[in-house]
């Protein structure tokens, strides 16, 4: 089933305790300190779609090279207001799906153009100030 062609996301969660109502979602990180919501928002629809007792996801970035103090971030999701999420994250993914189909990706210069982005080719790259 994950490798199947036809699906709408795939999501890996490196651990799940649940007591059929709470589950927990950890996900371990070793890199830059960057919360990507949408991650732990997804790992708990996952987990919300895989097991219908669950009404409370908390979902949590774990973050090895942190110090214990700043080394979790969680974000808790209830069954309830899931629907709302996504109505609010459904324009951005339409936006996605456009120019995935259309094959347009217009650049969006950032810090990464200096020295970080492979895109050779890009009008971008190698300009700005960091
Ligand atoms: S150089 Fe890379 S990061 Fe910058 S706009 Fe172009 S593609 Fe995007």
């Amino acid at each position: 089933m994950y490798k199947s062609p036809n699906v709408f996301w795939r999501c890996k969660i490196d651990v799940v305790k649940h007591d059929g109502r709470v589950a927990v979602v950890w996900d371990w990180k070793t890199g830059k300190h960057k919360v990507e919501e949408d991650q732990l928002f997804l790992s708990a629809q996952a987990v919300f779609a895989h097991m219908p007792t669950v009404q409370l996801v908390a979902a949590s970035f774990i973050w090895l090279n942190e110090p214990p103090e700043s080394a979790v971030t969680t974000m808790m999701y209830h069954r309830k207001d899931m629907a709302p999420l996504w109505a609010e994250m459904m324009p951005r993914i339409n936006k996605m799906r456009a120019a995935y189909e259309k094959e347009e990706f217009p650049p969006t210069p950032s810090g990464l153009c200096v020295r970080y982005c492979g895109v050779t080719s890009c009008i971008y790259h190698g300009k700005g100030s960091r």
